[in-house]
């Protein structure tokens, strides 16, 4: 009997639930490079390069593991350059008797599996997910009746369902869930930061690299300075770093931004938990050590694992529970596209160029620069959420739909009317320069709303809430930033709006369709 197991390109485990109900002896791994899914979105070219090469690296661990691997390569695809048709091609060459694989990451791709079985007259076995704690049944008991779907509670479950940091008695480890309260400081540009390794590349790296550059010329993203784990060994070191250098600062300094800093005390592993190379299930028992062996505060502990087994898994769950339509969700109906600039980094606001330059040169950027800077703006200026959902989907490394869509569209748009979050997330520039030091260095000043030099997101800040109160002015914690707009009066007020359309009309609007992608 001849099993073929597909393995996609998200799916880089060696533990995944496909393989572990195959028998290597008998079993074929399929593994396909399709153009499809490398050009249906305009991705950033370093992500491009590093999906492909931890692929192939990842075959290369799997025949070293005893697994034959079917691979097919990016320039010899078999007819159409689909994953059907490649799947189709490979049912064709190998007879099997059954297809096994682990369920997809996104609607769109789960569709296409549960295609195969009448399309191709094979039986397809479709296999949870279990390097996640919560299943999609799981988050939709917990979900099930609920009025509001706050992660706290669903953090707390989490942390039950797996006995992490709680006591023999089954309470949580120092009396309390969340110790969120003694993290959130700013950072100055002079304190330690830790080094984390760089992994320079290797001829298959370098491989993949040259192609992105020949055959995605269209697509933006620098491939310079390349220093991503693309083995699973790499990513461990990479992850063992973290652990020893960086994490007891992680929840001290998570919010804070450091112009030219791009590391800072986070942990870059989302690129590696995503596409399969690190197993979040070890990364919390590695935590659990840490701590019973007082190496590791308990804060620090804990504030980073609620970001993984909280955020995270939350953040899948509400992509699965909200359903395929939920991509169409436009709470404030925004319809503006992005400013060419987010494309460009070429903006006086030098917290925008901060960010946009270290996006586009490291496919990178954390979360407080995402939700606060660029998502901000967006959602200031009444941008499409469909459209800057594209745009993150393109620009970061660690962008799959089931974490990138709630994060952009729900999180940081509002675009859901508050499934995610309990109000939009906006401000001021305060904000921005309470967290950061780039507004020291920026052509506006931050401490005006009005005027030729004063900060953009004042202005805006204060006109999104006008513009939105039908739909906001009912929201209890929107109830104090009310109370201050309509302290204002009313001349202020006509000041402050007037300056947001002048800011609003000197944008343009970069227009938003599948891009060109892969030349051929
Ligand atoms: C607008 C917007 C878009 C985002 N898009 C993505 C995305 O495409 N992919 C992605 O993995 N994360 C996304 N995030 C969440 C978060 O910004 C990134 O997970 C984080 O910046 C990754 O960097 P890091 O590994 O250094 O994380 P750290 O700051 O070191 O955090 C540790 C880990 O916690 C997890 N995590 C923390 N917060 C979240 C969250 N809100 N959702 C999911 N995981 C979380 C990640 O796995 C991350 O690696 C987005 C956030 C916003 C506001
Ligand atoms: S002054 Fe305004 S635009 Fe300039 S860096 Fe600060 S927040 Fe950004």
């Amino acid at each position: 009997m001849t099993t073929l197991v597909l393995v996609l390109g998200d799916q880089l485990s060696l533990s995944l639930s496909s393989l572990r109900a195959a028998d290597p002896a008998s079993a074929i791994v399929l593994m396909v490079e399709v153009a499809e899914e490398a050009s249906y979105v305009r991705h950033h070219r370093r992500k491009l390069a590093y999906i492909l090469s931890a692929m192939r690296h990842h075959a290369e661990a799997l025949r070293d593991a005893g697994w034959t691997v079917d691979y097919v390569p990016l320039e010899a695809a078999h007819g159409p350059a689909s994953f059907t048709g490649e799947v189709a091609a490979a049912v064709e060459r190998h007879k099997p008797d059954r297809l096994l694989v682990t369920e997809a990451g996104e609607w769109r791709v789960q569709a296409m599996l549960e295609s195969w079985q009448t399309l191709f007259g094979v039986p397809v076995e479709i296999l949870t997910d279990d390097r996640f704690i919560a299943s999609h049944a799981d988050f939709h008991s917990w979900a099930n009746g609920r009025s509001d779907l706050v992660m706290e509670y669903f953090y707390r479950e989490q942390r039950v369902r797996t006995g992490l940091l709680l006591t023999d008695g089954g309470k949580p480890e120092g009396g309390r869930w969340n110790y969120d309260k003694e993290n959130r400081k700013p950072a100055e540009s002079d304190l330690f930061m830790p080094e984390p390794p760089c992994f320079p590349a290797d001829a298959i790296t370098r491989e993949f690299i040259a192609l992105v550059q020949r055959r995605f010329q269209d697509l933006l993203g620098d491939l310079d300075e390349w220093d991503l784990a693309v083995t699973r060994g790499d990513a461990l070191t990479a992850q063992a770093a973290f652990l020893d250098q960086a994490l007891c600062s992680f929840g001290d300094y998570q919010d804070a931004m450091v112009s030219g800093a791009h590391r800072m005390w986070h942990s870059h592993l989302s690129p590696y938990l995503n596409s399969g190379l690190l197993d979040p299930l070890e990364l919390y028992r590695e935590f659990e050590a840490r701590y019973r062996a007082g190496t590791v505060p308990l804060n620090c502990a804990e504030g980073f694992i609620r970001q993984i087994i909280g955020w995270r898994e939350y953040m899948r769950g509400i992509y699965w529970l909200a359903g395929p339509d939920y991509v169409d969700r436009n709470f404030f109906g925004s319809t503006r596209g992005l400013p060419s600039f987010y494309w460009t980094g070429e903006t006086d606001m030098n917290c925008m160029a901060q960010v946009l330059e270290q996006t586009w040169r490291y496919a990178y950027a954390h979360h407080i620069q995402r939700l606060m800077v660029t998502g901000n703006f967006a959602l200031l200026i009444g941008a499409d959420p469909n459209a800057v959902h594209l745009w993150y989907m393109e620009v970061y490394l660690d962008a799959y739909e089931w974490v990138t869509l709630p994060n952009t569209l729900g999180m940081s748009q509002f675009g859901d009317g508050g499934l995610v979050g309990t109000k939009p997330y906006v401000s001021t520039g305060q904000y921005i320069n309470r967290m950061s030091d780039y507004c020291g260095g920026c052509r506006y000043d931050v401490k005006q709303r009005v005027g030729p030099d004063a900060c953009p997101f004042n202005s805006l800040y204060w006109d999104f809430l006008a513009r939105n109160r039908d739909k906001l002015g009912a929201n209890r914690r929107m109830r104090n930033a009310y109370a201050s707009w309509d302290r204002f009066g009313v001349d202020t007020q006509e000041k402050v709006r007037a300056k947001a359309a002048e800011v609003i009309a000197g944008l343009d609007e970069a227009p938003y369709g599948p891009g060109p992608g892969d030349q051929g």
